[in-house]
C-alpha cells in the first residue's frame, strides 16, 4: 500500500477473523480473560491496551510514515504523556504561538513539577537553536503555529537539536499527515489531536504521537498505563471511522479555504488575512473594533461560533476570548495575537456557501 487513501482505507482495518465482519468491532471491555495468572493473549486491561488502540495506530503509523504510534484520550493527554518523559530541572524550548491549553500544560502544570519553559518566536527557526542551554532536553513546534499560521523550518530546527541530542516535538493537528509529515522532515515525535481533522466530524476527542524509535514509544505508552490518559475503545473506532476519509476531506477544507481567503482579500473590510498556503485554517482581522468584530462572529450562519476546528462543519471562533484565554493578556500582545483576531476553521460545505455566508455578515456590520 503506497498512496495516501489506500492507507487512510485500509491500515490497521482488516477484516476481523472470528466472523469476517469487514469493519472491525469494538472491544468494549476493561478487561481479558486469562488462561493461567499472569498468561494473557496480549492483553490484561483496557487502560493498558484494547484492540481498537492498536487498530488506530497501526492507521496513524502508516499514514505519518512512522514505525509507531500511541493513542491518548486527548490531545493534552498526548502533550503530558511527553513531559512525562522528561523530569524536574529540564528544561524545554517551545514557540510562543502555541495551542492556549498546551501553553497552559506547561506553564501551570509543567513549572509546578520542576521543568522551565522559553517560548520563541517559531517563525525563525533559528530562534529554538539560540535559546537551547544544556538542560534543554525538548523543542515543541507547532506548524502552522495556532492562530497566527506562521510556518517553522521544522527540518532547520531538528537539525540543530539532533547534534545536541534534543528531542523534537512537532504537533501537526492544523497540517495533518495530508500536508506535511514531521518525521520524514527530522522530527522524533509527530503529535496530533485527533479530536480535530483526523477524527473530522467534531463528535469525539482524542490524542496520538507517532515516532520512529520503539523505545520511545514504550515510554509514551507507560505514561498512558501509569497516568490514566488512554482512550475509550469506542472512541479509537470513531476515530478509525473518521480517519478513513482524511485525504478526501483535507481536499475540500483546502478549496474552501482558499475560496474564501480570495474572498476576504479583495473584500474593502478586511484589514489582514493570515493563511499559510495549504490546510482548512485561516486567521483575520477586520477594519472593525473589537465590539463589531464580535458582533461579526455571532451572525454569521453556515459557520458555527464554537471552539474547535477540523471537523466537516465550518467553525469560526475569536480566540482572545476563547481558545486562548488562558494565555494572559500581555503574553497575547507580545505575540501579536490581537483582540480583533477571528480564526475560521472551514469545513467541507459548497465554498460558494462560505463566502456568501461571511459576505452578508461583513455588510451588515457598519463602519468602525
Ligand atoms: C486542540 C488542540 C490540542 C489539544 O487537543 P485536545 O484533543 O483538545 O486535548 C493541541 N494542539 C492543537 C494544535 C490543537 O488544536
Amino acid at each position: 500500500m503506497k498512496g495516501f487513501n489506500t492507507k487512510a482505507v485500509h491500515a490497521g482495518q482488516e477484516p476481523e477473523k472470528l466472523t469476517g465482519a469487514v469493519i472491525p468491532p469494538i472491544y468494549q471491555t476493561s478487561t481479558y480473560a486469562q488462561q493461567a495468572p499472569a498468561k494473557t493473549k496480549g492483553y490484561d486491561y483496557t487502560r493498558a491496551n484494547n484492540p481498537n488502540f492498536e487498530r488506530l495506530e497501526t492507521a496513524l503509523a502508516a499514514l505519518e510514515e512512522g514505525k509507531c504510534a500511541v493513542v491518548f484520550s486527548s490531545g493534552l493527554g498526548a502533550a503530558l504523556a511527553v513531559l512525562n518523559l522528561l523530569k524536574a530541572g529540564d528544561h524545554v524550548v517551545a514557540g510562543h504561538d502555541l495551542y492556549g491549553g498546551t501553553y497552559r500544560l506547561f506553564t501551570q502544570w509543567g513549572m509546578k513539577f520542576g521543568l522551565s519553559f522559553d517560548f520563541v518566536d517559531g517563525a525563525q527557526a533559528q530562534n529554538f537553536a539560540k535559546t537551547l542551554r544544556p538542560a534543554t532536553k525538548l523543542i515543541w513546534v507547532e506548524t502552522p503555529t495556532n492562530p497566527l499560521l506562521a510556518v517553522t523550518d521544522i527540518k532547520a530546527v531538528c537539525r540543530a537539536a539532533r547534534l545536541k541530542k534534543i528531542l523534537t516535538v512537532v504537533d501537526n493537528t492544523f497540517a495533518t499527515p495530508y500536508f506535511q509529515k514531521p518525521l520524514e522532515l527530522g522530527a522524533d515525535i509527530s503529535l496530533h489531536s485527533t479530536t480535530k481533522y483526523i477524527g473530522g466530524h467534531s463528535d469525539v476527542v482524542g490524542g496520538a504521537v507517532i515516532c520512529n524509535d520503539k523505545k520511545l514509544a514504550e515510554g509514551l505508552r507507560f505514561g498512558r498505563m501509569a497516568l490514566g490518559i488512554n482512550p475509550s475503545p469506542f472512541d479509537c473506532w470513531l476515530t478509525s471511522r473518521g480517519l478513513k476519509t482524511l485525504g478526501l476531506r483535507m481536499e475540500q477544507h483546502q478549496k474552501n479555504a482558499r475560496a474564501l481567503v480570495s474572498f476576504l482579500k479583495k473584500h474593502p473590510k478586511t484589514k489582514k488575512v493570515c493563511y499559510p498556503g495549504f490546510g482548512g485554517m485561516i486567521s483575520a482581522e477586520f477594519k472593525l473594533s473589537v465590539v463589531q468584530t464580535k458582533k461579526l462572529i455571532s451572525s454569521l450562519k453556515v459557520f458555527t461560533l464554537a471552539e474547535s476546528l477540523g471537523g466537516v462543519e465550518s467553525l469560526v471562533c475569536h480566540p482572545a476570548t476563547m481558545t486562548h484565554a488562558s494565555v494572559p493578556p500581555a503574553e497575547r500582545a507580545r505575540r501579536g495575537l490581537s483582540d480583533a483576531l477571528v480564526r475560521f476553521s472551514c469545513g467541507i460545505e459548497a465554498p460558494e456557501d462560505l463566502t456568501a455566508d461571511v459576505g452578508s455578515a461583513l455588510d451588515s456590520i457598519g463602519q468602525p
